[in-house]
């Protein structure tokens, strides 16, 4: 997308322009090459993509095209996670690569980020029939290739998008709005956790795109006070 786009982009979701946290040519789109891991962590992403593609661990296995693993820079800082795959994503293996993928990435761009970036991610690695909620034994079967993903990755930062991310990973059934605006932990150890909308609501909803703006600001503050800290 070319900058002028772009800035339009932004200022229709009521953002004002922003210059990134480095320049916009800086941060080449692409995944981080395997080879730059250690040999170890190498291994342990393909044993997992190994596992995650061969999975039946649900019934989900019987209708997908194909799993979606999850995308980026596998030392990244930040970790996105969403619901689980569309029939975009379904299609083609990758998270977010929809309409609200691209909104996704105008929300990244917004915080200083390009998607290769960051790590993205779903609770579930196959998509539900007709884009249904993911069931809670579909979460459960899937979480343990999420929680080794987090492993991996050691992120400084989560950013929940959506209800179903957001419940999945801080286990409470409290509404999305009430969890915006606070610093939950995740898992032992004990990752800043930040709730926001998801950007398939913001197609329905565009008013709400100056809240997630908001929430990106306090992630962005709560991630610097991380690495001062
Ligand atoms: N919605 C999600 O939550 N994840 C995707 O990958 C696509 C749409």
């Amino acid at each position: 997308m070319n900058s002028d786009l772009r800035h339009e982009y932004l200022k229709a979701m009521g953002v004002q322009r922003w210059v990134a946290r480095n320049s916009e040519a800086a941060v080449a789109e692409v995944e981080l090459p395997l080879e730059q891991l250690s040999v170890e962590a190498q291994s342990d992403w393909q044993v997992l993509e190994q596992q995650v593609s061969t999975c039946s661990r649900c019934a989900l296995n019987e209708c997908r095209t194909q799993t979606v693993f999850g995308t980026g820079n596998r030392n990244a800082d930040w970790m996105i996670i969403g619901e689980a795959p569309g029939a975009d994503e379904d299609k083609l293996g990758e998270p977010f690569v929809g309409r609200a993928g691209m909104l996704l990435n105008e929300m990244l761009f917004a915080a200083g980020y390009q998607r290769a970036d960051v790590f993205i991610a779903n609770i579930l690695k196959c998509r539900p029939p007709s884009n249904r909620d993911p069931s809670a034994d579909e979460i459960s079967s899937c979480q343990p290739y999420l929680q080794r993903q987090i492993e991996l990755i050691e992120p400084k930062l989560i950013l929940a998008v959506g209800r179903v991310a957001a419940h999945g990973l801080l286990q409470t059934t409290t509404q999305l709005g009430h969890l915006r605006g606070t610093v939950h932990s995740y898992g032992e150890q004990g990752i800043p956790l930040i709730v926001t909308y998801h950007p398939a609501y913001l197609l329905r909803s565009p008013l709400e795109k100056r809240k997630v703006w908001k929430d990106l600001q306090f992630a962005q503050a709560v991630f610097k006070q991380q690495l001062a800290g």
